[in-house]
């Protein structure tokens, strides 16, 4: 095994370790280990308890340096477990209800081509939790300011929430993602105050 630790490591896929593995150091101990999941498709971090703060700065590092928003908190919250999003869907040319963040995405990425924030949404009556099975659900990439106009709580929620993501060991909270996310997050929002017809995507 490389003794090359570092406080801050990129992301690995996350397969089956053994049992004490630990991505910032040898975890001599064999404490426990815990796993962060950053983008919900198994991309994250294995840590031992020693190393909870590694964990978490090499989450901020990645959200950071990928300009990446954790959207956890939506469904973490629970004023808003039960409510449905809205977003206006340009192929239907009408408001799609019934949607939510995806769980397979939790994240919104910032994409330089559309000078915005995007994120995996879900809709439709199979988008609700838990899951019946049979129901339809369909997904596809939605603009933030798209989002915010009709949902305009989620600009203020990303920066109050408690915490971003899902994690019981770390939290990661706004004031931890850097000055340029701030800013860009600053002009989507701007931008959705925009009419909700002239979303192109
Ligand atoms: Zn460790």
């Amino acid at each position: 095994m490389s003794s090359n630790f570092s406080d801050i490591v990129e992301p690995s896929y996350l397969s089956m370790m053994p049992q004490y593995h630990c991505d910032f150091c040898e975890n001599e101990e064999q404490d426990k280990s815990y796993e962060f999941e950053i983008t919900m498709s198994r991309l994250g971090f294995i840590y031992c308890s020693k190393c909870v703060d590694k964990a978490r700065r090499s989450a901020i590092n990645w959200y950071n340096s990928k300009r990446i928003i954790p959207f956890d908190f939506l469904r973490q919250n629970k004023s808003y477990q039960n409510d449905f999003l809205k977003f206006y869907r340009k192929s239907q040319k009408n408001i799609q209800t019934l949607a939510k963040i995806s769980p397979y995405s939790a994240t919104a990425t910032y994409d330089d081509k559309y000078n915005t924030f995007r994120t995996v949404i879900s809709f439709g009556p199979g988008a609700q939790e838990p899951y019946i099975a049979g129901q339809e659900v369909s997904s596809r990439l939605v603009s933030l300011e798209n989002i915010m106009h009709h949902n305009p709580y989620v600009y203020e929620e990303i920066k109050k929430a408690k915490s971003l993501i899902d994690s019981d060991m770390f939290v990661v909270t706004y004031d931890d993602l850097s000055d340029e996310i701030e800013k860009n997050l600053e002009a989507t929002f701007t931008k959705s105050k925009v009419e909700w017809n002239s979303f192109e995507n």
